[in-house]
């Protein structure tokens, strides 16, 4: 696909579905659209599989055969939406890769001005946030608006409240998230590690086409740890001063008991407060263990180089896989 100067330039559109039957048909029809108004470039759509249990395949499979851009990845399970974010990422060969969900809570209509950022106003990558969480369940906002608060206090890549992985990269960019090969993927951090100039571009919260969320509360949670483990080691420092403290007011108690013993005798009254005492550090050396065996616990994924997906079909002429610098 190398040819002439003037040739149109390519975006990739990566869009990782795991259940999403439902949604897939109004994605296309809408992206379509979009791409027939930028008529100064070429776009391909890399349909990410991530291992569904409905007819999501079969849908990627009738796109493909009716539209040759449509290129996809099928996972031999599901490996998480950073897995295919990553997948997608090593098969776009276009100039340019977005980043869109396949249930249109990323607009598609911002592209225009996404791709007029990256050419003409020298920005390496656009990213998108949401300005309101207008139809999400209450206690989700908090608890997301919590876990930006606390991320950026505790890390030192910026995180941006109610950021999307909706983002349009250029190949430079693409590249540099590449060479970030750990298992323990939290895009939202890498995006900001990799640094480049970033475009920020607000939207309104959108409710998704079809289908539902794929996310839980649990699931949630869960990421949002390993986002605070992958890029921020304040829990380690926390759970050292904390041991420290609570050890040198136990000595502080100990020489306390002792030198009552000695003038007062009578060693055996106050052994409750004794008793709350050990039950304290007790707990307390359970909280430092736990958060030390967590960082231990990712340091080993690391350590094994597990592969982040494993592919169990790959479509398309143009969907080759790029080598990993190593
Ligand atoms: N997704 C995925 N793997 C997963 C979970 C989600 O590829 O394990 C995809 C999903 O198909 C969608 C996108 O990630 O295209 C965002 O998911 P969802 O819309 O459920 O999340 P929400 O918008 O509710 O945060
Ligand atoms: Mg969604």
């Amino acid at each position: 696909m190398t040819g002439g100067k003037d040739r149109k330039k390519k975006i990739t559109v990566i869009v990782p579905c795991y259940n999403e039957e439902a949604s897939l048909h109004y994605f296309y029809e809408e992206i379509q659209r979009v791409a027939a108004q930028m008529t100064e470039t070429a776009f391909e759509y890399l349909f990410v599989d991530d291992g569904s249990r409905d007819g999501t395949m079969k849908v990627i499979r009738e796109l493909a055969a009716k539209d040759k851009k449509v290129a996809y990845v099928s996972f031999s399970r599901n490996f998480g939406k950073e897995a295919a974010m990553y997948a997608g990422l090593r098969h776009a060969g276009g100039d340019y890769v977005v980043i869109m969900d396949a249930d249109l809570q990323d607009p598609p209509s911002l592209l225009p001005q996404m791709y007029h950022a990256v050419t003409e106003e020298g920005y390496d990558s656009v990213a998108t946030r949401r300005v309101t969480r207008k139809g999400e369940p209450a206690i989700r906002s908090f608890f997301a608006r919590r876990f930006y608060h606390l991320m950026n206090r505790i890390s030192d890549v910026e995180l941006m409240d109610g950021a999307r992985d909706y983002r349009l990269m250029s190949r430079a960019y693409v590249d540099a998230l590449l060479s970030l090969g750990e298992y323990n993927r939290f895009s939202k951090g890498l995006f900001g590690w990799v640094g480049f100039r970033t475009k920020w571009l607000e939207f309104e919260n959108v409710e998704r086409v079809a289908g539902e969320t794929k996310w839980s509360f649990w699931k949630l949670f869960r990421y949002s740890l390993d986002g605070i483990v992958a890029f921020s080691s304040t829990p380690l420092y926390i759970s050292s001063i904390l041991g420290a403290g609570m050890c040198g007011i136990a000595v502080m108690a100990i020489l306390f008991i002792i030198v009552r013993q000695l003038l007062f005798g009578g060693s055996a009254y106050g052994w409750p407060s004794m008793a709350c005492i050990v039950i304290l550090i007790g707990g307390l050396q359970l909280l430092c263990v736990g958060i030390l065996g967590l960082y231990l616990s990712k340091a080993y994924l690391e350590v094994k180089h597990r592969p982040i997906y494993i592919a169990r079909e790959i479509s398309g002429a143009d969907a080759n896989e790029k080598e990993l610098p190593s």
